[in-house]
């Protein structure tokens, strides 16, 4: 019997067994289903802290989000985040004749499922004041019914005030929205001073969706605000980014001491956070510095070039491999030394650079790394 004629009866077998087996009269065709399965999203950690994916703006269609409570968790779990909020807004419902307003009922509904799909979920809202101020996420919040609804700005203090009573983590949201309305540019405002001056302002958010407010970036260093980066999803996430292999939502990457609400809390209180949108990360310095040695590592030299210079004298050229361990992005642009001029470190993986024999480091501005609004980390590689 030849050998195709064997396969030909094998495959009859399984498949006859196959059939036997599954045909009640349904064809399933579960080929073309999306595979379940929940990304990860690969950061080492930073030291002795992990680095957590959170994202602590969303919306639902109990304000004017377009999905379900529940979809957002099916979102988050899929996509490798560890933490997330959704912060309906307070004053604004559009859809109020279709779905009753109830500013508790997203956390209910979704606080059993965020437990059992290992999300840790931090209940919130999002204050929605006229710009300016604008809107400020409340984040650790207790009851949500008790909000002030009247958004007329001598309202403003006291709404806020009504978060700071429970004990909330409040950033300011995307101060740089309808940049327009604020005479074309967006500005520190005196009710953002007194909020921070009296301890009730904790962040401001440097990146919130497609967009880096990058003023807000000095504002935070300026006065010691955490940097926070948020989806502000309101439509599937999967409908307004291309979820591929390199494309994470906007996000911020909290430095905790465990994977607990209490452990995100401390963190953010601390402010070792650093906001992610794309290519670019955002943050203080001390904390995009420890992240970028946490993620990108170099080898020992493997190979060693020698040739003759103009002048005919003997130069060494030494080889390299930079390998970037996350799946973050880094653009590097030589200062200063003797080597390779620029450098892109794609997610999880490497690239060979070169360096004249002879030295200790070579410097790189990271120039897909902001520290403040008009500088890029820089960093030192060491060649020892
Ligand atoms: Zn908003
Ligand atoms: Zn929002």
């Amino acid at each position: 019997m030849t050998r195709l004629k064997l396969f030909l009866i094998a495959f009859l077998g399984v498949s006859l067994l196959v059939q036997a087996q599954t045909d009640d009269g349904v064809l399933r065709m579960n080929e073309f289903r999306v595979p379940k399965m929940r990304k990860i999203i690969q950061i080492p950690d930073v030291g002795t802290y992990q680095v957590l994916k959170c994202d602590f703006h969303m919306h639902t269609v109990f304000s004017d989000g377009h999905v379900w409570p529940t979809v957002r968790v099916q979102e988050a779990w899929l996509e490798g985040l560890d933490v997330m909020a959704i912060t309906d807004h307070v004053e604004y419902a559009p859809y109020k004749n279709d779905v009753k307003v109830n500013h508790n009922r997203p956390w209910e509904l979704v606080k059993d499922v965020a437990k059992e799909n290992n999300l840790v979920l931090i209940k919130g809202t999002e204050i929605t004041r006229s710009t300016p101020p604008g809107h400020f996420n409340a984040i650790f919040i207790g009851d949500a019914s008790g909000y002030i609804e009247d958004n007329s700005s001598p309202k403003d203090k006291e709404a806020v005030m009504k978060a700071k009573e429970q004990n909330a983590f409040i950033f300011w949201n995307h101060p740089g929205w309808k940049v327009n309305q604020i005479e074309g540019s967006y500005e520190w405002l005196d009710f953002i001073d007194e909020l921070t001056k009296e301890g009730t302002l904790h962040g401001i958010e440097v990146i919130n969706g497609f967009g880096m407010h990058k003023k807000a970036l000095d504002w935070c260093v300026d006065h010691n605000l955490t940097v926070m980066g948020t989806s502000d999803i309101h439509n599937l996430v999967r409908h307004d980014y291309d979820l591929s292999d390199i494309v994470h939502r906007s996000m911020t990457l909290v430095f905790a001491k465990d994977r607990t609400p209490e452990a995100v809390r401390e963190a953010l209180d601390a402010g070792r956070t650093v906001a992610w949108a794309s290519k670019f990360l955002a943050g203080k310095e001390e904390h995009v510095r420890n992240l970028f040695h946490a993620c990108v590592e170099l080898s020992p030299a493997f190979h060693a070039r020698t040739s003759k210079n103009s002048a005919g004298a003997e130069v060494v050229t030494n080889y390299y491999e930079i390998r970037n361990n996350s799946d973050l992005y880094f653009e590097l642009v030589l200062k200063s030394g003797n080597g390779t001029g620029s450098v892109t470190l794609f997610p999880r993986s490497a690239q060979v650079i070169t360096a004249a024999g002879g030295q200790d480091k070579l410097t790189y501005e990271v120039v897909t790394a902001y520290v403040r609004s008009d500088k890029h980390l820089q960093v030192d590689i060491s060649l020892k």
